[in-house]
């Protein structure tokens, strides 16, 4: 990964966030070839007749798509409920009482951006052990999860944002499949709960995958279509991405200068020559960036928030057996130099802190650090607005204490 040289201030900090990068980008995308497959040994539900009669597509983010085939649920109870969206959840799967909202936060700033009718019904999201979401997904490859052609979708982890921002997309169109080099880079564009890595592959390579994107193209989808939220809007680049269902690699460059009004290869060009700031990940739309309220300071040169509530606490994110997360907004007016450190009032676990600021480029500007070895010193930061992350590894791990940022004077 490449950073920028005035940030390169400590090799502790920068493997860190290297780490946290590469960790947080297995999430979703990187498949374990010939996980073995179990059929769970609970009794399976069964979809309803109406779902039942539907003749389902499966759609596989992180693989190719498979036969359409009709299959069965696991039993699951409803752990989470609102307008946007409903969380199905297997036997022994809890959420951390924030993490449902958080979802929807993601959803709603989705619809709200891309000018997208809010939905009648809620989205279904069924969240399964490992073995089963790839019996439903009907894949050997170990991923994090898929979306159906009947728009619900299935994950193994929460927060799921990636498979929903397929879902939201696949309800509005009416279940028709997209190009999958845009839909891929929509729903990671959107679905922020992973961190990307830079993008490695040729875009003339990558864009010609209409169907079953290889995931080593998926960086760059990502990256190209973040380019087009940049240059023609979130509306405008949604709109065609929704259209794009009988769009072939041959027919793509006059479809999109039909939708866009500039050549598809005016607009690689100008991509290519560097008008895009990022080199790297930093492409993402949050939702936290645009409504998460800023942690106030306490004095001119002192901020904390205080972290470890637990999974049951309203402003965690995740899952009882980890990990836990609780953002908070840090906004910095004044260019100077800071400190970041947990209080030091006990030996418990502390949790892993990291800093993105809103509107950079995350490869050049995101920090995490380990802040059981240590304080995270020395940073430069610019004005703007960070979110905070603290991570507890599980709720064994969760104990209450403070993450303290200093302004040197
Ligand atoms: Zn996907």
């Amino acid at each position: 990964m490449a950073y920028h040289p005035r940030y390169r201030l400590s090799a502790v900090v920068l493997k860190a966030a290297e780490e946290l990068a590469a960790a947080r980008a297995v999430v979703e995308l990187l498949p374990l070839p010939f996980a073995q497959v179990r059929r769970p040994t609970r009794a399976f539900g069964v979809f309803s007749g109406a779902r039942a009669s539907v003749a389902m597509q499966l759609v596989l983010c992180c693989t190719a798509c498979t036969e359409p085939e009709s299959f069965a649920f696991p039993s699951t109870r409803v752990v989470y409920d609102s307008e946007l969206l409903r969380i199905h959840a297997a036997p022994g799967l809890e959420p951390c009482a924030g993490t449902g909202s958080s979802m929807d936060r993601t959803l709603e700033f989705f619809a709200r951006e891309s000018g997208l009718p809010v939905l009648e019904e809620p989205l279904d999201l069924y969240w399964l052990p490992d073995e089963e979401v790839q019996a439903v997904c009907q894949t050997e490859m170990d991923i994090g999860g898929c979306f159906l052609s009947t728009s619900e979708s299935v994950t193994k982890d929460l927060p799921e944002e990636h498979e929903l921002i397929h879902a939201y997309l696949q309800r509005v169109g009416g279940g028709t499949s997209r190009y999958a080099f845009f839909d891929e880079g929509l729903a990671l564009v959107y679905g922020s709960d992973s961190m990307q890595l830079a993008p490695t592959t040729d875009l003339q390579d990558a864009i010609l995958f209409s169907r079953g994107l290889p995931l080593h193209h998926y960086a760059r989808a990502g990256h190209f279509v973040a380019f087009l939220v940049d240059e023609f809007g979130p509306e405008q680049t949604v709109g065609f991405v929704l259209d794009t269902y009988d769009v072939t690699p041959n027919s793509l460059a006059s479809d999109f200068a039909r939708h866009f009004g500039p050549s598809l290869s005016s607009v690689i060009s100008s991509y290519e020559t560097g008008t895009t700031s990022c080199t790297s990940a930093g492409w993402q739309r949050r939702a936290d960036c645009e409504d998460l309220e800023p942690t106030p300071w306490s004095s001119e040169f002192s901020w904390t928030a205080e972290v470890g509530a637990g999974c049951s606490a309203i402003g965690s994110i995740g899952s009882f057996d980890g990990p836990i997360r609780e953002r908070f907004g840090l906004q910095i007016d004044e260019a100077g130099v800071f400190d970041v450190r947990p209080e030091r009032s006990s030996d418990a676990r502390r949790p892993t802190v990291d800093l993105l600021r809103c509107g950079s480029c995350e490869d050049e500007f995101s920090f995490a650090h380990d802040l059981d070895d240590g304080w995270l010193v020395g940073l430069p930061l610019e004005p703007g607005f960070y979110i905070v992350t603290s991570t507890f590894e599980s709720e064994a791990d969760v104990e209450a204490t403070e993450v303290n940022v200093r302004r040197r004077p």
